[in-house]
């Protein structure tokens, strides 16, 4: 026995599914340099552009000179600092929940809440299309696990019916492939009625969605009752790194006692928190973000729609341009490249099979006119795939 490493490789080349990291020589922003090439992007997820913000730069200086740069030590050991805790409480306040716990990053936020919550002889519930960290949560935890129908309540409804133990029904906030939001009324709504728990990973609503970047639970005016378990990260429109659970005192000392990617690891960098307080304070006030990142929405699917592209159901940054072959998304995604524009195209196994897409980002720190150039490329590559369809 040997392990074939090439073949496996080569295999995944045959396919067009091979990954491979585009090395960003700036900093993040629309204009990018990226493998020696200045590139007009839309492919991060700094949502309302704070990862450059020289406020948010300045609160981690001064957060580097007061407390150092490492964390030192795990949270419960002697890691848990003053800017980690006024970063909780601030949290706390922007979700409007008692608490929140702050983990190093959303994947562990995941993993040690389903973890935390459920186990053998519980049932775990995802939505099909929840993000990948979910997914490994849920297998991970030992419960009964199943997938219902993308934003589907009946489905679920079906599923909860057979559901055994401590039941947790997961699912992102906004989908983090396709741009469209939970249906959360009508999943809260069947989740209560059988006495389950809601849990929901707003990792790209938060910032982006509701008057004050509360995310979906402020868009929709659901509270502890109906979403007992709620996760953002802060690596996306907050522009920092790092993630929380926000909930029910009950829950987050659970969390504290029994979520191991809490308990085994060092804490963030206390200068991290200082600069994502900033950021918080920032995401809160400045509305016209969220209100100029609308407008380049509308302006998107507008354009994108009059060239004939086929756009998905999102009113979020996150607008998909459904492709489908994975050779067809990666000739898009070259050919735009080409035209100086940086979009990703997203393949199997990250969505299903036959669903590869080009996925646009579009961010506050667009300006109409690169919104326009993107279209003006869309269009170009949508002209050239219909003249070489024409002539095959
Ligand atoms: C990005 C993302 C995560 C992971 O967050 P990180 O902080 O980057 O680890 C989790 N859930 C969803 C829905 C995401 O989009």
């Amino acid at each position: 026995m040997s392990f074939d490493l090439a073949a496996r490789l080569a295999a995944r080349r045959a396919e067009n599914l091979y990954r491979q990291r585009p090395l960003l020589e700036s900093p993040q922003g629309p204009e990018v340099v990226v493998d020696g090439q200045p590139l007009l992007a839309f492919c991060n997820n700094d949502y309302l552009g704070l990862a450059n913000h020289p406020q948010v730069i300045e609160a981690w200086r001064a957060g580097a000179e007061r407390w150092g740069v490492g964390g030192g030590a795990s949270h419960l050991v002697i890691g848990h600092s003053g800017p980690h805790h006024a970063l909780e409480e601030a949290l706390a306040d922007l979700t409007g929940r008692p608490r929140a716990l702050l983990f190093t990053t959303g994947y562990m936020a995941n993993l040690g809440a389903v973890t935390a919550l459920v186990g053998q002889g519980d049932t775990v519930l995802e939505d099909r299309l929840n993000h990948a960290s979910l997914l490994d949560a849920g297998l991970l935890s030992g419960a009964r696990f199943s997938r219902y129908l993308h934003n589907d309540a009946e489905s679920l409804a079906k599923r909860l019916e057979k559901a055994t133990g401590n039941t947790l029904v997961v699912t992102d906030g906004v989908f983090s492939m396709d741009g469209d939001i939970a249906d959360l009324p009508a999943l809260a709504r069947k989740v209560k009625a059988k006495g389950a728990w809601l849990m929901v990973d707003d990792a790209h609503g938060f910032g982006s969605l509701g008057r004050e970047g509360g995310g979906i639970v402020e868009h929709f005016g659901l509270g502890q009752d109906d979403v007992p378990v709620l996760v953002g990260t802060l690596g996306k429109a907050f522009g920092t790194a790092g993630a929380f659970v926000a909930g029910s005192d009950d829950l987050i000392e659970s969390l504290i006692q029994f979520a191991r990617p809490y308990i085994y690891t060092t804490s963030q960098p206390p200068a991290l928190a200082c600069a994502t307080l900033k950021s918080l304070e920032l995401l809160r006030i400045e509305h016209w973000r969220r209100e100029h990142l609308q407008t380049l929405i509308r302006q998107f699917r507008q354009g994108a729609e009059q060239i004939g592209l086929e756009l998905m159901d999102s009113f979020t940054p996150i607008q998909p341009i459904m492709v489908g072959d994975a050779g067809r998304a990666v000739w898009w995604s070259q050919m735009l490249r080409a035209r100086g524009l940086m979009v990703t195209a997203i393949r199997p196994p990250t969505v299903p099979a036959g669903s590869a897409r080009l996925r646009v980002t579009l961010t506050a720190a667009h300006s109409e006119a690169q919104v326009r150039r993107l279209l003006e490329g869309l269009a170009d590559c949508f002209a050239q795939l219909s003249s070489e369809s024409a002539h095959a």
